[in-house]
């Protein structure tokens, strides 16, 4: 074997291998609905494009510095004091290539070979590798009485010698639900008491239902200092629907931001320019396609829910934030991979296995596409399951007959 062990230790993203399966699946004229998406249909403020362009216009790019421009950052802290009442110096944050890129650079920075971190399932299809790959090791906790939200009592069971962060992602991606108030002031309790890192993923709080507002970590924390351990991870892929231009930035304490500038600076030399110019166009721009993206969602989750209770055996939760829901799919089929595998064939709908995200039997259903693709999807769903449903669905001009079941 040629490859490294820690290569051959690593899976390949499920989430992006199941959008190359939707493309290709597509090209061939197959009449796919993408229920296993993880960006927004709608497109990037009109504000990051021009800032880009013009920008651009000039034909001057050139290296930046490792841990971003200096007008991302001011834009950053004006984003920190906005939505988490938080003054910080440019000093503090370090942009990335994305949020994935936040987190790996942060977790290099701060991992012992064999040092723990430990996160909730179901969790980001991302974190065991990435932990992985920064030689920790991942310690997963799954609620044990069968909710999306842990105690924090279970959590503190498996802190030990070895641990060195916690991962927090809120609301979450797979399942939607926003963790509560005490659960993340207690959370920072426990990290302060303990000593850990604790890497607050906030990737989708702003894209939150119901007029609920997100727990704000810095709210609870006493350790004020710039040794704090807490580290919140940010980004313009989905609140500004601007994923294919990768910047995302952590806030850390100085200490932490310069090893991982370090490091960086060896990586990719800081992410590319003209999507910094993107990204402070988004941040300093108009607002209003944030709220709009939001009240989209909110009213496609209303109708995918809607749907899923209308069916049979399925159980779900409802999510208060993300695009995603995160069904039990187990009276119908326990193995999660089969279940995908199956709907992907007989009615071509993309899902995503639970078990990516630590549950088998649930499936990760993705509200971010149309609402054509919300009711068309589950109706094929519901098709492909229910026994009692009729034998024929038409698919455009396509009928299939059921064999199955
Ligand atoms: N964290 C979570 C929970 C995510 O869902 C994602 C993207 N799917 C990321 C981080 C990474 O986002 P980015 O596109 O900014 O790298």
């Amino acid at each position: 074997m040629s490859v490294s062990q820690l290569a051959r230790s690593i899976k390949e993203s499920p989430t992006l291998k199941l959008n190359e399966t939707a493309a290709r699946l597509r090209d061939k004229g197959e009449p796919v609905i993408h229920l296993g998406g993880g960006e927004p249909k709608s497109k990037a403020p009109i504000d990051a494009v021009v800032n880009c362009a013009s920008q651009l216009n000039t034909g001057d790019v050139k290296y930046a510095p490792a841990d971003g421009l200096l007008a991302l950052k001011k834009a950053i802290i004006r984003y920190m004091e906005e939505h988490y009442h938080k003054v910080v110096a440019p000093e503090n944050i370090v942009v990335s290539s994305g949020a994935k890129q936040s987190i790996m650079v942060l977790l290099y920075a701060i991992l012992e070979p064999k040092d723990e971190v430990i996160f909730p399932a179901p969790y980001w299809v991302s974190y065991p590798e990435m932990v992985k790959l920064a030689g920790g090791v991942p310690v997963v906790v799954t609620p044990e009485d069968g909710t999306f939200q842990p105690t924090v009592t279970e959590i503190a069971e498996v802190v030990g010698p070895y641990t060195k962060a916690v991962i927090l992602n809120s609301p979450n991606n797979p399942c939607g639900v926003m963790y509560s108030r005490d659960f993340i002031a207690e959370m920072v309790e426990l990290c302060e008491k303990k000593n850990l890192y604790l890497i607050m993923d906030d990737l989708y709080n702003r894209l939150i239902f119901e007029g609920k507002i997100p727990p704000n970590a810095y709210d609870f924390a006493r350790d004020h200092t710039d040794h704090s351990k807490l580290a919140v991870v940010q980004g313009v892929s989905k609140m500004y629907a601007m994923t294919g231009f990768r910047i995302g930035w952590a806030v850390v304490n100085r200490e932490l931001a310069e090893a991982m500038t370090n490091i960086q600076s060896h990586q990719t030399s800081g992410p590319a320019t003209p999507s910094q110019w993107a990204a402070i166009g988004a941040l300093n721009g108009v607002q209003a396609g944030v709220e709009s993206l939001r009240l989209t969602l909110e009213n496609n989750r209303n109708v995918m829910v809607e749907r899923l209770r209308a069916f049979d055996g399925v159980q779900i939760t409802k999510p208060d934030g993300t695009f995603y829901c995160f069904p039990d799919f187990s009276a119908y089929q326990k193995n999660s991979q089969k279940l995908a595998e199956f709907l992907l064939e007989k009615v071509r709908v993309v899902t995503v296995p639970g078990k990516e995200f630590g549950m088998d039997g649930h499936l990760r259903l993705s509200f971010c596409g149309t609402i054509k693709d919300v009711t068309e999807g589950i109706e094929r769903i519901q098709w492909a399951l229910d026994p009692d449903a009729p034998n024929e669905l038409y698919l455009g001009e396509r009928k299939l007959v059921r064999d199955w079941l």
